[in-house]
């Protein structure tokens, strides 16, 4: 008889960068494995511990500001960076929004100048921009090949991140600022690791990509479910982003 399937989601500084209802993406991610018959564990990673995260199939790191940023990032390059590597050597998928997308690079200078060590798991760096980029974000992230193309988020943030050569972003703006509002470029999009500006949350409204995290996650195609709820919203927003 085949294992039950289950999926293992670590939500990395659960308590200390959850913003704009990020955890949403939570839900999003347990109610479509859930629909498909597949037990979904969430376990919150807190600091000051060196959990086993190569036990997970998918981690989840939400956006904060950078206070909360100023808080974690100790923690990170001494408890949780070894974790995270092995985690995605052996496959395991990443999703972080914006603070949490911010310390998945090299570094991350706050709005007041100071410089924070970033997991280094990406070649990209973060600094402040002159004002804070607010509001609704348009992406065209076809190059995933998901259906539809496009993503629809909110943004808020000053930082600007840029990419390293021979990384490729999630997606190219529409509308909004994405990264840093110079290149046209949103997040990123490293083999299963995935960072990005858009909170929202994000895959509520995005039902095509979160099916495509928990298929990377699960290492399965997953059986196709009627989406006509999400796919209106995601409709919705990007017609009034366009407006
Ligand atoms: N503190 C970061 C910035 O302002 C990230 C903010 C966020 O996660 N929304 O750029």
């Amino acid at each position: 008889m085949p294992s039950p399937r289950r999926l293992r989601i670590a939500h990395l500084y659960a308590d200390e960068m959850n913003i704009y209802g990020d955890r949403g993406n939570l839900l999003t991610l347990r109610k479509r494995a859930e629909w498909r018959g597949i037990a979904v564990d969430v376990t919150a990673i807190g600091r000051d511990s060196a959990p086993e995260l190569d036990a997970f199939d998918l981690l989840f790191w939400g956006g904060g500001q950078d206070r909360d940023q100023q808080l974690v990032f100790a923690d990170l390059t001494v408890n949780k960076a070894e974790g995270i590597r092995a985690a995605v050597a052996r496959g395991a998928v990443v999703l972080a929004v914006c603070g949490g997308y911010q310390l998945l690079g090299n570094y991350y200078v706050t709005a007041d100048g100071q410089k924070l060590p970033g997991l280094g798991l990406l070649d990209t760096y973060t600094v402040p921009g002159p004002r804070r980029n607010i509001g609704n974000v348009l992406i065209d992230a076809g190059r995933l090949g998901i259906t539809p193309p496009t993503l629809v988020g909110f943004e808020n943030h000053s930082g600007k991140t840029y990419l390293g050569p021979g990384l490729q972003p999630l997606g190219r703006v529409i509308r909004g600022t994405g990264n840093n509002g110079e290149d046209g470029t949103e997040g990123v999009a490293a083999g299963n690791v995935f960072g990005t500006y858009l909170h929202g949350s994000l895959l509520p409204k995005n039902p095509q990509l979160a099916d495509l995290l928990l298929a990377r996650a699960l290492g399965e195609t997953l059986a196709p479910l009627d989406s006509t709820v999400e796919l209106a919203a995601h409709a919705m927003v990007a017609a009034r982003v366009l407006r």
